[in-house]
């Protein structure tokens, strides 16, 4: 594998070069004393980048995005969105950078982007900048999820800043380095079709169609194909977030891709008890995106997609109207495959158990874990070891152990298989006690506990001796209050 340090990268520019319409030329702000407080070695390995290069004042000048190769041309993407239901047709990177396209040692083409950069103009009222804690928050959930085996972009560094940033109080400002498979947007198509130029609109559906490698070559309609690709993705996607109990706070079609890769951790935690009505983003007052809302948000949003794609489904109106229904129709099924697949594998339940009998057995125990408080995560490897014959340490979860030796005496006579359960059950999860632990002490200086906790989560399903507190739910006096914060 090529190594190249990190002056000589190269970056390429098929996006910019291809859709300039949505390409704004611009450039970082500088950064008075750049800082590197996270680098994820693995992954730049996996990009045949150099780490140490990338630890050189040369190689922090592109990861906060003021020393960029030879020939980048780094831009701020437009798109627009609906957030909380409300368009908003000019929306774009505010605070953030394309640098370009890293094509790695596998061949395929990723994006290089950094947010924190400085305002663009599309900042509107914003700063341009970010803080400390919210630009490890994302490194670190990315992380997570990406372990976790949920598709997310992933978190390439975290660089302090050397400036301040105003919010609440002064805090200290980071830009944070991530890569995606692109950062093409529901809200990409919205502003395609909003711009009223259906030669730009296609153009961006046939550079989406060949940069994720959409099958098509066999397709009756390669808009619809698109279209069917992205909603199989995202369908599979959220029904994993709801597996693992993550709730992203804030789906709004900006913040959904075409990759079906999970992207912008904002307000985003982890549910520990179990309950569907989970919110924790401060500004989402309605609960639209609480934990079970999540499926109709993602399908709310391909919806979005479908109408901005329309005018490519078919030039008839009422046939792409037809054929963009008949496609939204298969989302449903989709996600709830994905999901009973997923509680399948949770309960560590042989595929020959009838599905009718898995989905009795999952509602029922939901509704347990529900009246119960129960937590989400540890739940089910407390169950493997159910599974293994020691039922005590998942009853004492319970205050109604008659309905739950019920559900037990069901469930064990299918013979779940613990040792399954164990490998698709996380005992690690970035608990959010633990994640603003390690944030407060990386924004006052001290990385050991971001670090620490970095490591931990890297591995999420396998047991380690010490680490007790980190599978642990949190202290009683944190849970109820606690509340997430976008746009920081
Ligand atoms: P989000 O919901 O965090 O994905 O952001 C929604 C929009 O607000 C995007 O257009 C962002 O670029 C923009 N934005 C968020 N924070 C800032 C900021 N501090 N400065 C400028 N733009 C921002
Ligand atoms: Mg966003």
């Amino acid at each position: 594998m090529s190594v190249l340090p990190a002056p000589t990268v190269r970056l390429g520019d098929s996006f910019a070069r291809t859709l300039p319409e949505l390409a704004l030329p611009w450039q970082a702000e500088a950064a008075p004393e750049p800082r590197l407080l996270a680098l994820n070695e693995p992954l730049a390995a996996g990009l045949g980048l150099d780490a140490a290069a990338l630890r050189t004042p040369e190689g922090l000048q592109l990861l906060v995005g003021t020393g960029v190769p030879d020939g980048a041309n780094p831009v701020a993407q437009a798109y627009a969105g609906h957030q909380f239901g409300g368009f908003t047709p000019r929306l774009g990177d505010g605070r953030a950078l394309l640098l370009g396209e890293l094509t790695g040692p596998d061949g395929a083409l990723r994006d290089l982007h950094l947010k924190g950069s400085g305002r663009t103009p599309f900042a509107r009222g914003g700063d341009g900048l970010a803080a400390v804690g919210p630009m490890l928050r994302e490194y670190l959930v990315a992380e997570a999820m990406h372990a976790l085996g949920i598709p997310t972009t992933r978190s390439l560094a975290v660089v302090a800043t050397g400036r301040a940033v105003r919010r609440e109080t002064l805090l200290p400002g980071a830009v944070l380095a991530r890569v995606a498979s692109s950062h093409l947007r529901v809200g990409t198509f919205q502003y395609a079709r909003t711009s009223g130029d259906d030669a730009l609109l296609r153009r961006l559906a046939d550079y989406a169609i060949e940069r994720h490698g959409v099958p098509v070559a066999d397709a009756e309609n390669r808009y619809l194909a698109l279209f069917e690709s992205v909603l199989a993705a995202q369908a599979s996607l959220v029904a994993r977030w709801m597996l693992v109990g993550f709730v992203h706070g804030v789906m709004n079609t900006d913040n959904m891709t075409i990759s079906g890769e999970t992207i912008d951790y904002g307000p985003c935690a982890f549910m520990e008890a179990f309950d569907p009505d989970t919110v924790y983003s401060s500004i989402d007052e309605g609960g639209r995106y609480r934990y079970r809302n999540q499926p109709l948000a993602a399908e709310w949003n391909l919806a979005r997609l479908a109408e901005a794609l329309l005018p490519l489904f078919a030039e008839d109106t009422q046939e792409a109207i037809a054929l963009a229904e008949g496609a939204l129709s298969r989302f449903r099924p989709l996600y709830d495959a994905a999901w009973s697949d997923g509680m399948r594998a949770k309960l560590g339940l042989p595929s020959d158990v009838d599905e009718a009998v898995v989905a009795g057995l999952v509602e029922d125990l939901l509704a347990l874990l529900q009246a119960d408080h129960v937590d989400h995560t540890s739940f089910y490897r407390r169950l493997a070891e159910a599974a293994r014959g020691a039922a005590e340490p998942a009853r004492l979860l319970f205050l109604d152990l008659v309905g739950f030796d019920a559900w037990l005496a069901r469930w064990r006579a299918l013979g779940p298989d613990g040792a399954a359960m164990d490998r698709v059950n996380p005992l690690y999860i970035p608990r959010n006690h633990l994640v603003e632990e390690a944030l407060d002490a990386a924004t006052a200086g001290d990385l050991g506990p971001f670090e620490a906790l970095a490591a931990v989560l890297a591995a999420p399903f396998d047991e380690r001796p010490g680490l007790e507190r980190y599978a642990a739910p949190a202290p009683q006096d944190f849970g109820a209050t606690f509340r997430t914060f976008c746009g920081t």
